[in-house]
């Protein structure tokens, strides 16, 4: 039996870890979710899993359900709160579910006692990437990526030998505004970028996905995962997510792994590394398909792509800024305050703005996240 902390349990890959978790009551128990606000699900949560311990990060909300939590289940508050449960809990495996920036400091406090880190939350190894590696190493962590197109890297890696991959070419869906010319981003709607036509992710991911930014951060992440530089980095755009990635050997081969754009298979994946379990989820009916399709990926259109490229080659602090800016920017749009065309803009200001650091430290790390915030905050 293995115990599971879900950090954030109420978005798309918590909510998920559950689905994969309600079907082998034998082999996983919940010991701790935790939520941002959404305590309502929570609720729901906490009678079907039987948690040992919930965080609720907001205060107002924690204090609506304080009276509503189960004689045997534990309440935590605030960001004290997520990071002491990671910290002193009992738990095997480590889902690091929640969105953003938010996710580092809780993902770290598992990553020193050594524990199972299942990671869905990108910005950890964006924003971190060389500390997390270091912190892995010294206190014997393992990351089994979450994300799909890294979990089917990792999937086909597997047997194989490191110096032996010639590159990664990670797949895009291309998102909502593949075929859109670049003139039409300055008009385009929340309610079109939220309209991704693949993949239902939360806001903030499928915003990402529409300026293809979320590609950008994958390719940080991968950089981290599985030690490549960027040379050794593709991006392909394949709009049917049907390969979630593949890896290119030095001798000219390639793996691909495949599967339906289901959440599920690479978080069960993560849970039951190196097991393969036997489920019921949907089959792929190849026949059905059809078709696969390739493209190159329009750098100048999705100039978030690029710069995710261009933060790299920089290293130090340039991904942190670059990720923070993008989540300010990001939300800006979603209030209506910014047009989509400007996302990369206040992201390349903020790159011009903040001084770079090469020598990285958590310390280090949060002062240039919050000194991005508040220079993108004031600008638009
Ligand atoms: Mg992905």
């Amino acid at each position: 039996m293995k115990n599971v902390y879900i950090l954030g349990s109420t978005g798309s890959i918590g909510v998920n870890t559950l689905n994969v978790i309600r079907n082998f009551p034998d082999r996983f128990h919940v010991s701790a979710l935790t939520v941002n606000t959404n305590t309502q699900l929570l609720l729901e949560q906490i009678n079907e899993f039987k948690p040992d311990l919930v965080v609720v990060k907001d205060k107002d909300a924690a204090e609506k359900v304080k009276h509503q939590m189960p004689a045997n289940c534990k309440l935590l508050v605030g960001v004290d709160g997520l990071n002491n449960a990671a910290a002193g809990l009992e738990y095997d495996i480590f889902v690091g579910a929640m969105v953003g920036y938010a996710g580092l400091a809780p993902t770290i406090e598992a990553i020193k006692r050594g524990k199972r880190i299942a990671l869905a939350n990108k910005e950890t190894l964006v924003v971190a990437g060389e500390v997390v590696n270091n912190y892995c190493k010294e206190y014997g962590a393992e990351i089994i990526p979450i994300d799909s197109e890294h979990s089917a890297i990792y999937q086909c890696l597997v047997g194989e030998n490191i110096d032996e991959v010639e590159k990664l070419i990670i797949t895009a869906s291309g998102g909502p505004f593949l075929n859109k010319d670049k003139s039409f981003f300055e008009d385009a709607t929340i309610d079109e970028a939220l309209n991704h036509p693949n993949w239902k992710m939360g806001n903030k991911v499928t915003i990402d996905s529409a300026t293809m930014m979320n590609k950008g951060l994958e390719v940080i992440e991968a950089h981290w995962l599985f030690g490549l530089s960027t040379e050794k980095i593709d991006v392909v755009i394949h709009p049917q997510s049907i390969i979630h990635s593949m890896v290119q050997f030095r001798d000219g081969s390639i793996k691909a792994q495949m599967g339906l754009p289901d959440m599920k298979l690479p978080i069960q994946y993560a849970l039951t590394y190196p097991e393969r379990l036997q489920n019921d989820f949907e089959r792929t009916n190849i026949p059905a398909i059809e078709t696969l399709n390739f493209y190159e990926p329009n750098f100048e259109k999705f100039e978030c792509l690029k710069l995710a490229f261009d933060v790299l080659e920089v290293g130090g602090t340039a991904p942190c800024v670059l990720n923070a800016a993008n989540e300010i920017a990001v939300e800006k749009f979603l209030n209506n305050e910014i047009r989509f065309s400007r996302i990369p803009v206040l992201i390349e200001k903020a790159l011009e703005k903040i001084g770079n650091h090469q020598l990285l430290n958590l310390d280090t790390i949060f002062e240039c996240d919050t000194e991005t915030r508040n220079f993108v905050r004031n600008i638009n």
